[in-house]
């Protein structure tokens, strides 16, 4: 069977083709700028990469012309191959704690819960909606990031704030990047040869979370009700004393729109160093020897090993530590930095090994209390697994 993983941004839309069950990846691409002059998109066929201009108006436009490219590459004979589309939603609340088939009320929660990921359920919601009118035939699912998380106790979920928050605006912590943790769970699980295990799986790209694992259910992970929670980002500030945001409303005069934008889009990597949100500007400034760079590293490193120590004090040890996503599987100083901060616990680099990117191996010297892996995430395939067995 035919599946295709979608991942619909207001503007964008990325799709990976697969026959499953075997996993091959027939054919992948990106529409860009979809409504915006300028539109264009890029598609890889057998290790071929090809852009193409062309005005997308809609989201139902790019999907029609995604159509006419698996025709003309002969990636399938007729649109009835296609047996099942996965679409990729950010924010599934404590509705979903696993993959559905889509039907009006699974779109009517999801668009309940645009208010706590206003930029991305509404655009999943065009992207399900476009698919349905151009494949009406193969069967829609919707691949939630928050559902991993579902599996959290409550003294890991709730705010110690007023309890109806929770219940009237449900105000809990819902985590992000599920479909990878889980993804880098299993894979580790398999490396481990067992399923009996306590992972801590480390999602560091520009956005950054870590997830405690046990027995393959999430107990507990840094993001919150928003992405803005745990880990320092690429330009968000991660945790902080939040009565600093009342403070900086009364001392600047900000407005709750601004000081959310400082802390998602000013401030992280970008706002300590004042280069960039990208962990390769910081590295380049580190070697350059920009102290703010060298600091905002520190900063960045630390607070990575801090939540590390809090789930190995959580799960009662840990038997794998797994760095993924951007950062996670390319940037051997963030790595190494985090394994040197927890030699309190005996954890030890292999600094030859780790010297390495985006390739599935073991970072940690052999006689290191945890072993440390590098597991490259894919979100993509996780989607085609659940869908495809929604779509049997
Ligand atoms: P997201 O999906 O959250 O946008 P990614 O997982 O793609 O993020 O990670 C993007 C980040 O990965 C980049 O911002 C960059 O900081 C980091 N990254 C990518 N390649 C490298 C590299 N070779 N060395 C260091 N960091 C890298």
């Amino acid at each position: 069977m035919k599946v295709l993983s979608v991942n619909c941004g207001s503007s964008s839309l990325k799709f990976q083709m697969y026959e499953m069950p075997e996993e091959k990846v027939l054919i992948s691409g990106n529409f860009e700028r979809i409504g915006i002059e300028g539109s264009f998109y890029t598609v890889k066929f057998n290790g071929e990469k090809a852009k193409k201009e062309v005005a997308l108006e809609n989201h139902k436009e790019a999907f029609q012309i995604l159509i006419q490219e698996l025709l003309d590459y002969k990636v399938v004979e007729n649109l009835e191959e296609v047996g099942g589309i996965g679409h990729r939603v950010v924010q599934g609340g404590d509705y979903f704690d696993k993959t559905v088939v889509v039907d009006d009320e699974v779109i009517a929660k999801i668009e309940e819960l645009s208010t706590l990921a206003p930029l991305h359920n509404p655009a999943a919601i065009i992207g399900i909606k476009a698919a349905q009118e151009v494949f009406p035939n193969a069967t829609q699912t919707v691949v939630f990031d928050t559902a991993f998380h579902q599996t959290m106790p409550e003294e890991n979920y709730l705010y110690a704030l007023p309890y109806d928050f929770y219940e009237k605006y449900k105000v809990r912590r819902y985590g992000a990047h599920g479909t990878s943790h889980k993804y880098v769970a299993l894979r580790a699980n398999e490396i481990l040869g067992r399923e009996n295990t306590r992972l801590i799986t480390c999602h560091i790209g520009n956005g950054a979370s870590i997830s405690a694992i046990k027995d393959g259910k999430c107990i507990n992970t840094s993001m919150g009700l928003t992405p803005n929670a745990g880990l320092i980002m690429g330009s968000r500030c991660g945790d902080i004393d939040a009565t600093i945001v009342t403070y900086l409303i009364d001392k600047k005069g900000f407005s709750a729109s601004e000081i959310e934008k400082v802390m998602n889009k000013e401030s992280g990597f970008l706002g300590i160093s004042g280069v960039s949100s990208d962990s390769r500007d910081i590295e380049a400034g580190i070697e350059a020897g920009n102290e703010k760079c060298i600091l905002a590293q520190r900063m960045y490193v630390k607070r990575i090993v801090d939540y590390i120590a809090k789930y190995y004090m959580e799960l009662g040890g840990c038997d794998a530590i797994i760095f993924t996503a951007g950062v996670g599987e390319n940037s051997m100083g963030v790595r190494l930095g985090v394994m040197n901060g927890l030699a309190a616990i005996g954890v030890k680099a292999d600094p030859e090994a780790n010297n390495i990117r985006g390739e599935e191996r073991m970072v940690s010297a052999a006689d290191s209390s945890i072993p440390c892996y590098i597991i490259p995430t894919d979100e993509e395939v996780m989607i085609a697994r659940d869908t495809y067995a929604l779509a049997q």
